[in-house]
């Protein structure tokens, strides 16, 4: 099968979980990603190259079709909004909660609420739901201190064991999603390339189906 596939994947916890899934469909690396500063990687499938892009890029990189097929978090599919894309697996890897988080023992504003986060389109939903006013307030990491310094009352963010809002006197309170990484497909790319994609499809449910039995 020659049908050339382009993926986009983002470094750190989803490249560590995903690489194993990749080598279980036969596609490995053939260089150390960890040491290089290049972002275009051959692997050991001729026609099968990784691209190494920021975690919320993916999304983009696949939906443009400049990669065929990428993954990402829920979390960032939520934000981008994923109506451009398939998303037919759940790799079941780098799973975490997306919660809203505030000051330990501080009862919760009645008026306004200013809410601190990276993930604005989220939040607002989130609030607009629950018929709640809120000032949503862009931040781009470091949360967490957002409540300490008076710039809002809460934050949203993902939360894995707890210990980075424990550590700042904050505790999670309403979880909004559980999130896990998503297999994604550009839309031309799966009719084009439906063969090739199908198998890596395929491969890769049953490598998570094997490491979650
Ligand atoms: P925690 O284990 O809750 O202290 O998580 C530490 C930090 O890692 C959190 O503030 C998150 O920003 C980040 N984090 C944890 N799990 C994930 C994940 N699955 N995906 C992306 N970021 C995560």
């Amino acid at each position: 099968m020659s049908q050339s596939l382009t993926i986009a994947l983002s470094k750190g916890r989803i490249l560590d979980d995903t690489l194993p899934l990749l080598k279980a469909a036969g596609i490995e690396l053939t260089e150390d990603l960890e040491k290089s500063r290049k972002l275009i990687f051959p692997t050991t499938d001729p026609n099968v190259r990784l691209l190494i892009v920021r975690a919320t890029d993916v999304p983009t990189y696949v939906e443009h079709g400049a990669a065929d097929v990428g993954v990402a978090g829920k979390d960032v599919l939520m934000e981008y909004g994923s109506q451009g894309l398939y998303e037919p697996l759940d790799l079941k890897i780098a799973r975490c909660k997306l919660m809203t988080a505030g000051p330990v023992g501080v009862p919760e504003p009645t008026g306004r609420l200013k809410v601190a986060t990276k993930f604005v389109n989220v939040a607002r939903r989130y609030y607009a739901e629950q018929g709640r006013q809120v000032d949503v307030i862009k931040l781009y990491g470091s949360m967490e201190l957002a409540p300490l310094v008076g710039l809002a009352d809460k934050i949203i963010d993902v939360v894995d064991t707890g210990n980075t809002l424990k550590a700042n006197g904050l505790e999670a309170q309403e979880l909004i999603a559980t999130i896990s990484s998503r297999l994604i497909v550009n839309k031309a790319s799966m009719k084009m390339k439906h063969a090739r994609i199908k198998m890596l499809i395929d491969q890769l449910a049953e490598a998570v189906e094997r490491r979650n039995a």
